[in-house]
C-alpha cells in the first residue's frame, strides 16, 4: 500500500481482534487512527478458552504483523502444521498428513496483548482503553457518520465528541450498531440465528511432561449427534496447556475440576484423559454459554450512512467450535485493505464484500451445526446438501490422507470448499471404501 493520506482520522470502536486488525489497515491510510474499548487492551485479563487460529487466520497476521509469531516461538508458543493439532471426528483421528499451512498454538492472551502492543506502536496509531463509546454523531439530515460520543471510565468524566471521517464498529456480537441505526430512521438489519448453542467450559494445566503430546500442538474431539461432548486441550508451550470442554448449550457443564476430568475421561479417544493424567490445575474451572450463531445482514437494508463499516462479531458471531472468528475478522481487515485503495469504502459495498466472504464460514458452521441438532431441514438446500457432502468428506478423512489434507485446508478456511468439488475428491468422499494414496 502506499502511504497516501487521504482522510484524517478513523475511529475503531472496540480494540479486540476484529478491530485491531482492522486498524493495523486503517493506519496505511488514515493520518490518525484511534481504537476504543471499555476494557484494558494491553495486558488485560487472561482468556480463559481454548481458541485456535486457523491456518488462513495464521497467515493473514503474519502479513500484517511480520515478526509477530517468530517472537510467540522465540517465546516459547508451539509452532507446527496445521496437521498437528490432532483431530478426532465419530472417535476416528483425521490422517495427520501436512497441510502445508503453519500454526502457532497461541494463548489468546497474549495474542490480543501483543497484537495491541503492535497496532499502539505504530506512529500514527493510538489506543484509549476504559472508554465507553456511547452513539454516533451525525450531520444534521442524518446521511453521513462524523464521529463518536464516549465517555471514559475515569470518575468524574463527561460526555465527549470524536469526530472522525470513518467509523469502523468491531464492537463484537453486543454491538449497539442496529439500535443506533433504529434510532437515527434507517431500520435494523435483519438478524440470522442458529438455535444450536454450546456451553465452554475452561482449565489452564501443566502436564506432567510435555512429550505426553508427542509433539502435536493439541487435540481436537468433534462432537457429533451420538456424541454431544466436545474437546479441545491445547498446549500453549513450555508445558503449560488449556483444555476447553463444550456441550449443548443448557445442558449439565463440568462445574468442578473432577467432573471435567471425569468428561474426559468419557470421550471416545483416551488421548486427552491420558495427556491430562498427573497434569497440574492451574486456574478453576470457568463457564461460559454461547446462545448460537448470530449474523446481521446489513447488506439487505436499502441505505447506510456514509462512513459507518462494520466488522468482526457484530456482523456474523459463529459458534466458536468452527474456531473461525479470528480469522474472519483477519479476512475482514484485508477486505477493508481492499476497499481503501479506492478512497473511503461505501458502507453499503463493504457490507456486501463481507456477506459474501462471510457466507463460507456461516454455511460451514450452519450445516454442520443443524446437522448435529438433526435440524438439518432447517437450513437452505444448498446449505444441507453442502453440509451432507462435507460430512462424507469429514468421515473419509479418518482414512484418506487425499481428503484430510483437502478437508483441513478447507476448515482452516485456507482453500475454498469448491477445492473439494474435484471429481477426485468428490470419489473418495462418496465412494464405499476411500482409497489410500
Ligand atoms: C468461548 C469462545 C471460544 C472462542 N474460540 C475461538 C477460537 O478458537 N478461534 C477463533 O478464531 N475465535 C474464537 N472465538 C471467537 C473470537 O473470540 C472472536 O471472533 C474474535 O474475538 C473477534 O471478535 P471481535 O473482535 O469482533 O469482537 P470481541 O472479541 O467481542 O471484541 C469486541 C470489543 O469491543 C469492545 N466494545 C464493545 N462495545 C463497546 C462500547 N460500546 N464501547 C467500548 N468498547 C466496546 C469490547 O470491550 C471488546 O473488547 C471464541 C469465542 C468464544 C466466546
Amino acid at each position: 500500500m502506499s502511504g497516501r493520506r487521504e482522510a484524517d482520522r478513523a475511529v475503531v470502536l472496540g480494540g479486540s481482534v476484529a478491530g485491531l486488525l482492522a486498524a493495523r489497515v486503517l493506519a496505511e491510510t488514515f493520518a490518525e487512527v484511534l481504537v476504543l474499548d471499555r476494557n484494558t487492551l494491553l495486558g488485560g485479563p487472561a482468556a480463559r478458552h481454548a481458541q485456535l487460529l486457523l491456518g488462513r487466520g495464521q497467515q493473514i497476521v503474519a502479513e500484517l504483523f511480520p515478526g509477530l509469531a517468530e517472537d510467540a516461538v522465540a517465546a516459547g508458543s508451539p509452532i507446527a502444521d496445521l496437521a498437528a493439532v490432532r483431530h478426532y471426528v465419530g472417535g476416528q483421528r483425521v490422517q495427520p498428513v501436512a497441510t502445508g499451512a503453519f500454526c502457532v498454538a497461541w494463548d489468546r492472551s497474549a495474542l490480543d496483548s501483543q497484537l495491541a502492543a503492535r497496532v499502539q506502536a505504530l506512529p500514527n496509531v493510538r489506543l484509549r482503553e476504559h472508554t465507553d463509546v456511547l452513539g454516533l454523531e451525525v450531520t444534521a439530515d442524518a446521511g453521513r457518520v462524523r464521529g463518536v460520543r464516549v465517555r471514559s471510565r475515569r470518575p468524574g468524566s463527561g460526555v465527549e465528541v470524536l469526530e472522525a471521517d470513518l467509523v469502523v464498529d468491531a464492537g463484537g456480537r453486543g454491538s449497539n450498531t442496529p439500535d443506533w441505526l433504529a434510532d437515527l430512521g434507517y431500520g435494523r438489519p435483519a438478524e440470522e440465528r442458529i438455535p444450536v448453542g454450546r456451553t465452554f467450559t475452561s482449565r489452564h494445566y501443566r502436564l506432567r511432561d510435555e512429550a505426553v503430546l508427542d509433539g502435536d500442538l493439541g487435540i481436537e474431539v468433534a462432537a457429533d449427534a451420538g456424541q454431544p461432548v466436545g474437546a479441545l486441550l491445547l498446549h500453549l508451550g513450555h508445558g503449560r496447556c488449556v483444555l476447553t470442554l463444550t456441550g449443548p448449550a443448557g445442558g449439565p457443564v463440568p462445574s468442578t475440576p473432577a467432573s471435567a476430568l471425569a468428561w474426559t475421561r468419557a470421550l471416545p479417544v483416551p488421548d486427552v484423559y491420558s495427556a491430562l493424567a498427573g497434569a497440574r490445575p492451574l486456574d478453576d474451572v470457568v463457564t461460559e454459554e454461547f446462545a448460537g450463531s448470530l449474523r446481521r445482514r446489513y447488506e439487505q437494508l436499502d441505505r447506510l450512512p456514509e462512513r459507518l463499516l462494520v466488522v468482526g462479531d457484530a456482523v456474523g458471531s459463529i459458534n466458536p467450535v468452527y474456531r473461525q472468528g479470528m480469522t474472519v475478522a483477519a479476512q475482514q481487515a484485508l477486505l477493508l485493505r481492499e476497499h481503501l485503495q479506492y478512497g473511503l469504502p461505501q458502507p453499503l459495498v463493504f457490507a456486501k464484500d463481507v456477506s459474501v466472504a462471510l457466507d463460507v464460514p456461516w454455511n460451514m458452521a450452519a450445516g454442520a451445526d443443524l446437522e448435529l441438532a438433526g435440524m438439518a431441514g432447517a437450513c437452505s438446500e444448498d446449505v444441507e446438501v453442502s453440509a451432507a457432502f462435507l460430512a462424507r468428506v469429514r468421515a473419509g478423512a479418518t482414512r484418506d490422507p487425499v481428503l484430510a489434507k483437502a478437508l483441513l485446508r478447507v476448515t482452516g478456511l485456507l482453500d475454498s470448499p469448491e477445492t473439494l468439488m474435484t471429481p477426485d475428491i468428490v470419489a473418495r468422499a462418496m465412494g464405499p471404501a476411500p482409497r489410500r494414496s
